[in-house]
C-alpha cells in the first residue's frame, strides 16, 4: 500500500492553500481531486470579492480571518502577479428605515478592526455614484476583487515548489483511522489505496459526509444564482444592500473585466444543483430598483449559480461560524476538518491555512 505523509482532500481555494501551507512547513502532501481540473466547486461559483470582514460577529473565526486573509490576500497577489483591485463598496439604505442597520454595520467592522470605514449622508453617497438612491451609505475602502482562478492558479504552483503534487480524477471515497494514521480509498481511472499520516479534508459540500467516524457537522445547502447585466454598469464601486437572511442581498459586483452582475440570492436547497431559473429574475429586479431605480427593463441575464455549505439553517438566522476541527475538537491525531466554509472563505483562504496548519500540527 503506499504512503503519504498528509493528504490533502480538494482542490478548492482552501485545500490548495492548506497544501502550500502545510508543504511550506515540510510536509510531504498529496491533493487529491475529485474532478478532472482544480477548483471547479465553490471556489469558482462566487462573486470573487475580497471582504473587508464587516459582517461577521466579534471574536468569530469568520471576523478575525477575514481580517487577516483579506490584508495577506492582498499582499499575496502583489507578489505572486495575481490580479485584483481594491475597487471599495457602499453599503446602501435605500430607505430611511434601513439607516440603523447602516449602524449597526459600522460598529461590527469597527469591532472586527477593519479599517478606513466612513459612514455617509445620502448626498455623499449618490455625489460618489450618481445613478444610486441612497438615505446613506458605508463606505468600506478596503474591499476589492479577485481572480479567484489566478489566485487558485498561485496556490497551486506555490504548493508544487515545495514538492506538493496534485492527482486529478482522485475522488476519496472513504476515510478511515488505522493506527499511525488514516486508510483512504481512493476511486477514480486510477483507483488507490493510501495510508496517510495525516489528512485535511477540504472537500467543500462534501467535507461533512467524508468526515471520519461521523465527526463532522450536518450541513445544509444554500443556492445563490446571479444574472449579469447586459451592457455598462453605471457604477464604479461594488454596491450592497442592507444584508438580509442567508446572505449579503442581491448585490453588484463587477469582475476584472469590468462585467457588472448582480446576486447571490438565498434559496435553500436539497440537492446540488447549479441551473439558474430564469424566473429568479424578477425578484432581482424588485431587490435592484430599490437602490438603482433607472435598471432598464430585460437588462438582467441569467449568469451562474454557486452553493453555500451552511451550518445553520434559515430558522437560526442562516449564520454559523467558520468550522477548522482539529485533534482538539475531534479526538482523532493527524485529522484536520473543514466545514462551513462559505463566504467570506475565499478572501480568508491564506489565514484559514495558517490557522488549520497550526491545529493540525500541534500536539
Ligand atoms: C454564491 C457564493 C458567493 C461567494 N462569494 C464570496 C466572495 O465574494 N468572497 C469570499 O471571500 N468568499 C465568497 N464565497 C465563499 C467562497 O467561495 C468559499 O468559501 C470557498 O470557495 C470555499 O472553498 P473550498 O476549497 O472550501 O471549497 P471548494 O472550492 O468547493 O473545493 C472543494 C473541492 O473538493 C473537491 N471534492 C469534493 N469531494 C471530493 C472527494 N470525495 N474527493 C476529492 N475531492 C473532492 C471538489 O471537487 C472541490 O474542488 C462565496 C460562496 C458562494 C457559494
Amino acid at each position: 500500500m503506499d504512503e503519504v505523509e498528509t493528504l490533502v482532500i480538494g482542490a478548492g481555494v482552501v485545500g490548495l492553500a492548506l497544501a502550500a501551507a502545510l508543504a511550506a512547513r515540510g510536509r510531504e502532501v498529496l491533493i487529491c481531486e475529485a474532478e478532472e481540473a482544480f477548483g471547479t466547486g465553490i471556489s469558482s461559483r462566487n462573486s470573487e470579492v475580497i471582504h473587508a470582514g464587516i459582517y461577521y460577529p466579534a471574536g468569530s473565526l469568520k471576523a478575525r480571518l477575514c481580517v487577516e486573509g483579506r490584508r495577506r490576500l492582498y499582499d499575496w497577489c502583489a507578489a505572486h502577479g495575481v490580479a485584483a483591485r481594491k475597487t471599495a463598496k457602499l453599503i446602501v439604505a435605500a430607505e430611511p428605515a434601513e439607516l440603523e442597520g447602516l449602524d449597526a454595520l459600522a460598529a461590527k467592522a469597527a469591532a472586527n478592526g477593519v479599517e478606513g470605514m466612513r459612514r455617509l449622508s445620502g448626498a455623499e453617497a449618490r455625489a460618489m455614484e450618481p445613478a444610486l438612491r441612497a438615505e446613506g451609505a458605508l463606505l468600506s475602502p478596503e474591499t476589492g476583487i479577485v481572480d479567484s482562478h489566478g489566485f487558485m492558479l498561485s496556490l497551486l504552483g506555490a504548493a508544487e515548489e515545495r514538492g506538493a503534487m496534485l492527482a486529478l480524477g482522485a475522488p476519496v471515497l472513504s476515510l478511515a483511522p488505522r493506527e499511525g494514521g488514516f486508510l483512504v480509498e481512493v476511486g477514480g481511472a486510477e483507483p488507490m489505496r493510501l495510508l496517510a499520516r495525516e489528512v485535511v479534508n477540504a472537500a467543500g459540500l462534501a467535507a461533512p459526509r467524508l468526515a471520519p467516524g461521523g465527526s463532522g457537522p450536518p450541513m445544509l445547502m444554500a443556492k445563490g444564482s446571479y444574472f449579469r447585466l447586459e451592457g455598462r454598469a453605471p457604477f464604479s464601486r461594488l454596491i450592497y444592500p442592507a444584508p438580509v437572511v442567508g446572505g449579503l442581498g442581491v448585490h453588484l459586483t463587477l469582475d476584472m473585466g469590468g462585467q457588472a452582475r448582480f446576486g447571490p440570492d438565498v434559496e435553500w436547497i436539497e440537492r446540488e444543483d447549479y441551473a439558474v431559473d430564469p424566473a429568479r429574475g424578477e425578484s432581482f429586479y424588485a431587490a435592484i430598483r430599490r437602490y438603482w431605480p433607472c435598471l432598464p427593463d430585460g437588462a438582467l441575464k441569467p449568469d451562474y449559480a454557486g452553493i453555500r455549505p451552511k451550518l445553520a439553517g434559515p430558522e437560526a438566522g442562516g449564520a454559523a461560524d467558520f468550522r477548522i476541527d482539529g485533534p482538539e475538537a475531534h479526538g482523532l491525531p493527524g485529522y484536520l476538518g473543514l466545514y462551513g466554509i462559505e463566504s467570506p472563505g475565499l478572501t480568508s483562504a491564506l489565514a484559514i491555512a495558517e490557522e488549520g496548519a497550526a491545529r493540525l500540527m500541534r500536539r
